[in-house]
């Protein structure tokens, strides 16, 4: 079957959640994916950064077929040789006490959630159902039916209702709006340190430092997604970093996966995740063996400086050569930080998701957000080559 059959069988059996470019991917490798006719494309989107490492990373595959070979699930029933290097190592590399094993990010999100309330009730002394987080406006935090309820996307919470209660919205990067939200009951701040699908929107200096300091004086837990701007990309291992802010609790999955299997984490503290006790919380799939090993191998690059520096260097790169196109009328503003970045097209030269498909037809793969933006998060193991040479086609798409 090829590319028109393939996605008209697709669109025929499966729910219409997603709108993917019309391409086909067959096989990837590195920075760079080849559809069922054959054709090549430069991924400048790394599955949403869960692909920091590329395609087939061979180290992370490896280490994915070694495990294959002895044992891939337990479940948390009984212990297995994996579980313990890797808490150890993760726990360690976010300078953190303990982690909390799941599968997806919303996965890492509900439990933070939970963990934060039984915080609030067993630490902070909140009254029984009165526990108040806030998060911000603009956040993606996933797709479950309480972190929708905490939404401002209607397209994210249309018809999904009753909602969770228990979240205050303030808006993004706005102390003064956290500091009046903060009340005797709040027992979290929960923040992505970027806001990647609104737009990799960047806080202004000082907003991180002063949400710190705001929840320590305050006792209450600040809580980073670094789901999509942790474990490399921001040219740091957090986002976070850039601030020197460290938050009480790291949420953490895509790339932890390696782009292999589904990980994901909450980082934190004793005094924190030592609250949980058996039969309280917990996921089948959660740690698992083969999720371990590829987890800890990630953990194992990231320890190294290298990917972070990596996007460091040819964060300058992008942002040098997406800058030039600012203000030529086709690019409103570029945001972003390392090798990420959001791209505001002039609406005037089409939507997100037309410059998407022309790019696509000009073998780069890139997706829309929001109207008229795009977002680049190539592959850290990008070529320089191959990242100047996407950036020129977008740059001759918009001259065109
Ligand atoms: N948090 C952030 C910041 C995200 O960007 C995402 C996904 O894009 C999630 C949470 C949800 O992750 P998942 O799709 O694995 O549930």
């Amino acid at each position: 079957m090829k590319t028109a059959d393939l996605i008209s069988s697709a669109e025929r059996h499966s729910a219409h959640n997603y709108h993917p470019l019309p391409v086909v991917v067959a096989s990837a490798e590195g920075a760079w994916m080849t559809d069922v006719e054959g054709r090549r494309y430069l991924d400048l989107l790394a599955g949403y950064s869960a692909l920091n490492f590329g395609h087939g990373n061979q180290r992370l595959i490896d280490a994915a077929k070694t495990q294959l070979d002895r044992v891939t699930l337990t479940s948390r029933a009984f212990h297995h040789e994996r579980f313990a290097e890797f808490a150890t190592q993760l726990a360690e590399l976010c300078g953190m006490e303990m982690v909390l094993p799941m599968n997806t990010g919303a996965e890492a999100v509900e439990t933070a959630v939970k963990t934060a309330r039984k915080w609030g009730y067993q630490v902070k002394g909140v009254p029984d159902g009165q526990a108040k987080i806030i998060v911000a406006d603009g956040n993606f935090h996933g797709r479950t039916t309480t972190i929708i309820s905490f939404s401002t996307d209607p397209e994210a919470r249309a018809d999904y209702a009753p909602y969770t209660p228990g979240f205050e919205v303030v808006p993004y990067g706005d102390l003064a709006a956290l500091e009046a939200a903060i009340d005797e009951n709040t027992v979290a701040v929960l923040l992505e340190p970027i806001q990647g699908e609104a737009g990799v929107l960047v806080p202004e200096s000082g907003y991180l430092q002063g949400v710190r300091e705001l929840t320590q004086r305050e006792r209450v837990l600040f809580i980073a997604d670094e789901i999509q701007s942790g474990l490399g990309r921001t040219g740091a291992t957090f986002a976070c970093e850039h601030e020197g802010v460290v938050p009480d609790m790291y949420l953490l999955g895509k790339a932890l996966g390696g782009g292999v299997v589904p990980v994901s984490a909450v980082v934190s503290s004793r005094e924190v995740l030592g609250l949980f006790k058996p039969g309280e919380h917990g996921s089948t799939f959660g740690g698992n063996p083969l999720a371990c090993a590829v987890a800890l191998e990630v953990v194992a690059m990231l320890r190294s400086g290298e990917w972070q520096q990596r996007a460091k260097e040819l964060g300058v790169v992008l942002h040098e050569e997406l800058g030039q196109l600012v203000g030529g009328g086709a690019v409103d503003a570029v945001r972003g930080r390392g090798l990420w970045a959001g791209v505001d097209i002039n609406p005037a030269h089409g939507t997100g998701r037309e410059i998407s498909e022309r790019l696509m037809r000009r073998g780069v793969l890139v997706k829309d957000t929001h109207g008229s933006t795009i977002r680049i998060a190539p592959p850290l193991c990008i070529s320089e080559e191959d990242l100047r040479w996407g950036l020129e086609q977008l740059k001759d798409e918009l001259a065109g």
